[in-house]
């Protein structure tokens, strides 16, 4: 069997990102896989701009971006399996993949970085009643249709959903010539974020309607129309307010899904709130030596904090493979349901510490604090959060080596 120190599976920005890290602390054992026919992952299909602010200060496209990480992995003459997908992965690092050169064939490594990004949630998964006609599909598709292969899904359009993907498809249809009816969102606040909302929708006049969702579809072969309706506080279909709406084109934007089939395998449990598995602040998992970063770890809106969490990766997993790696004791990180989750969602080195985390809805006036046991250790104030705009908060050094070793909580009161 081939061995290896370090594999890493998927090629977005997460994977190639680890890669770079790991290189730069040592490793030269190492192999990307991804299944694709090119490096870049999602961003390879994401051709407006806005990438890259935080990361490098210039306004890039998706490929741009892509590349500018693509180029670090060359100039690095870091070893690449493309068109190869990893089937399987053990507890015990060995990882089966295959393609159509190699066939069938096996690496047991050292460590492992996960890196395989998420996918869209189908039609399937919404139980919306009606046909099954073509011109049903998700956002991401239409938009590698529009982008990569230079072909329009349709020229009459319903968006079900407003996560970025859907009002970032929503302005991409109507630039390409096709007459956007409506954007329709299930809960009362839009799943995207607020700049995206304003340049995607309201610069292009494309109404925006809230607790509302399609109920019916109507097409033999190809879709003809669907019937949207306003919904109660528990999300049912208000009688009164459906409304038919012609259309040939229904692109679902209703939320991402982790790829952690390859994380069940290994025998890792997800945590049920991000569909990632658990890490601590290397981004180890429960399995010594198995890494998780970027979408597969949690869905990031923004590109930029892919690079830097899956960076820490692949410096950590260079450490374990040098041997240099002692973890304290646990600390859990919980939360209280209105922050629904942080990532990490443990603690085990006393370094500085950045928690990602999300809420659970639109809250105004916010204090966002951190107990350890009941004394309060950090607090932040914020006039708005919003379930669309990931948030993190640091606790520095200093505080971190006070910690008594109890669970850490983290909470928000919610002002007037
Ligand atoms: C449709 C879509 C549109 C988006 N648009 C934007 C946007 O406009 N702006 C923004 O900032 N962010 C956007 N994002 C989010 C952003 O692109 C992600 O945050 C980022 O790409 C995540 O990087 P990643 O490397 O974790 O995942 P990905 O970019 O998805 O890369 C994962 C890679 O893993 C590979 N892979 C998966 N499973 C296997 C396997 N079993 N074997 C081998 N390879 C495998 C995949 O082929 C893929 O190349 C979008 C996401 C999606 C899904």
């Amino acid at each position: 069997m081939i061995t290896k120190e370090l594999v890493i599976i998927g090629g977005g920005p997460a994977g190639m990102s680890a890669a770079v890290a790991a290189f730069d602390a040592g490793v030269r054992d190492l192999l990307i896989i991804e299944r694709d026919v090119k490096l870049g992952g999602i961003l390879r299909q994401c051709i407006h701009n806005g990438f890259g602010l935080h990361r490098f200060g210039e306004e890039l496209s998706g490929p741009e971006y892509a590349y500018r990480y693509e180029k670090m992995v060359a100039e690095r003459e870091i070893p690449v399996k493309l068109n190869t997908m990893v089937l399987d992965i053990t507890s015990d690092k060995v990882i089966t993949a295959t393609n159509s050169t190699d066939g069938v064939f096996q690496i047991k490594a050292k460590a492992v970085i996960l890196a395989m990004g998420c996918r869209e949630r189908p039609r399937g998964a919404l139980a919306i009643s009606g046909t099954r006609p073509a011109g049903i599909l998700t956002a991401g598709t239409a938009q590698k249709l529009v982008n990569m292969k230079g072909c329009m899904p349709g020229k009459n359009v319903v968006i079900l959903g407003s996560g970025d993907i859907g009002l970032i498809m929503a302005r991409r249809m109507t630039l390409e010539g096709a007459k956007v009816h409506a954007v329709c969102e299930l809960m009362p606040y839009s799943g995207g974020l607020a700049r995206n909302i304003e340049q995607c929708l309201h610069d292009f006049d494309i109404p925006l309607y809230l607790s509302t969702t399609v109920v019916g579809i109507e097409g033999k072969e190809h879709l003809e129309a669907v019937t949207v309706a306003q919904v109660d506080d528990k999300r049912r279909p208000i009688p009164g307010t459906f409304r038919r709406i012609e259309c040939d084109t229904l692109l679902l934007s209703v939320g991402l899904i982790p790829e952690n089939e390859l994380t069940k395998q290994a025998g890792l449990t997800l945590s049920p709130v991000t569909n990632g598995a658990p890490v601590d602040q290397d981004r180890m998992t429960d399995i010594e030596g198995i890494y998780s970063c970027g979408n597969v770890l949690h869905v990031h809106d923004l590109v930029d904090y892919v690079p830097e969490e899956a960076a820490i990766a692949g410096k950590s997993a260079a450490a374990y493979i040098k041997g240099d790696y002692s973890p304290a004791e646990a600390i859990p990180v919980k939360t209280d349901g209105k922050v629904r989750y942080t990532v990490p969602q443990k603690l085990t080195t006393r370094d500085e510490a950045r928690l990602f985390f999300r809420v659970a809805n639109i809250f105004r006036n916010v204090r966002i604090f951190v107990k350890d046991g009941e004394n309060e250790i950090f607090s932040l104030k914020k006039i708005k959060v919003a379930p669309g705009e990931m948030e993190s908060i640091t606790l520095k050094k200093e505080v971190m080596e006070k910690l008594s070793g109890g669970e850490l909580y983290i909470g928000m009161e919610v002002g007037e």
